[in-house]
């Protein structure tokens, strides 16, 4: 898949999708991402990406020219027959999720654009954009960082990516409901203790320990996922058993 990433700040989203298992993605060629600078593509004298806005108001909003001129070379370079979506990331978009990110990893291409300042042009967004998704009920100071989140959430769901789907489809959130705790070496720090249950070998004690316990905090902190899935906490019930002839 590849990520292309129109914005002002592109050492921002290159430092952040640089490291790690999102780095190794991109160095081992199972994703690609490309940072656009919008300031390239301004005809401006000055290189300006914004202006003031009409009817007055505090702040900067960005410009509509550089940003169509940088998605137009982008769209130009991606072959007709892909599957590709435009997002612009903004707190007004619908609220992301692992749902949203299953959907979206099924395109070949997706194109962000990163606001900045007050944000962009209504204009722009109504000629180029396919969807606007937040990262939250709460400002941030650019698009830089919620399309790193969703460009790392998508990521991981894409073949190869991840040593094995096994080690998302039990994560909190994907499995429907919260993960379990985890513990790892040694088996006592400064007086706790690691649940005697995970040392046992037992497996099947450790799976029905590791869903009791998802199902006790899953219950305590988002009590609605359990709602939505009740046949995992109907799991743990004893079974009745059937009356013998
Ligand atoms: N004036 C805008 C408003 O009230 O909706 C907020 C602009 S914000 C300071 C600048 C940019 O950060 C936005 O254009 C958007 O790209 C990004 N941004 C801020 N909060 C975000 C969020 N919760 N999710 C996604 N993007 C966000």
């Amino acid at each position: 898949m590849k990520f292309d990433v129109m914005t002002l700040f592109p050492d921002m989203v290159r430092g952040v999708l640089g490291e790690s298992i999102i780095g190794r993605a991109q160095s081992g060629g199972l994703i690609e991402v490309v940072c656009h600078n919008i300031r390239d593509f301004s005809k401006d004298n000055h290189r300006k990406t914004d202006d003031t806005p009409y009817g007055g108001g505090v702040g900067m909003v960005m410009t509509c020219q550089p940003i169509y001129d940088c998605y137009e070379s982008i769209i130009n370079n991606i072959p007709e027959h892909n599957k590709r979506r435009v997002i612009y990331m903004s707190p007004k978009g619908a609220i992301f999720s692992h749902e949203k990110a299953c959907e979206l990893s099924q395109y070949d291409n997706l194109i962000f654009l990163c606001g900045h300042y007050e944000g962009v042009d209504q204009r722009i967004l109504d000629e180029i954009v396919d969807e606007e998704i937040s990262i939250g009920d709460y400002v941030v100071t650019g698009g830089e960082i919620p399309a790193c989140i969703v460009i790392d959430a998508v990521s991981r769901l894409l073949d190869g990516v991840l040593a094995s789907s096994e080690c998302y489809e039990g994560e909190s959130v994907a499995s429907g409901i919260l993960e379990y705790p985890q513990y790892t070496k040694p088996r006592e720090f400064r007086g706790r203790k690691v649940p005697e249950v995970l040392l046992s070998g037992d497996h099947a004690k450790i799976d029905r320990w590791r869903l009791e316990e998802a199902v006790k905090i899953t219950k305590e902190r988002r009590p609605e996922m359990l709602l939505m899935h009740p046949e995992i906490e109907e799991s743990l019930k004893p079974k009745k058993k059937r009356k013998g002839r």
